[in-house]
């Protein structure tokens, strides 16, 4: 089996906000720095460590997942995808 080395892999750091169910996703190449206790929620601003949290590495770059085939949201704004997705998401939920 190839050995990566450290700048091939990242960790990705998933979590769910037990205040307001966001979840999200911190992809890090140094896990020691984060853990539930270490977070806030993007969309409450939640920082009593009430998260649930898992942890994955991943055997790829950070950047082959932000931005990975991603667009700018500045992008996706002026040309209505953003709009689109969030369409699509509410018809088929
Ligand atoms: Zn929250």
């Amino acid at each position: 089996m190839e050995e990566k080395s450290l700048e091939e892999i990242h960790t990705q750091l998933k979590a769910k906000c037990l205040s307001c169910d966001l979840h999200f996703v911190v992809c890090t190449e140094y896990p020691d720095r984060h853990n539930a206790k270490s977070l806030y929620c993007p969309e409450c601003g939640q920082h009593e460590g009430n998260f649930l949290t898992w942890a994955s590495v991943v055997a790829s770059p950070i950047r082959r997942e932000v931005p990975g085939d991603a667009r700018p949201t500045d992008d996706m704004q002026a040309t209505g995808v953003k709009a689109v997705k969030v369409k699509n998401i509410v018809e088929t939920t």
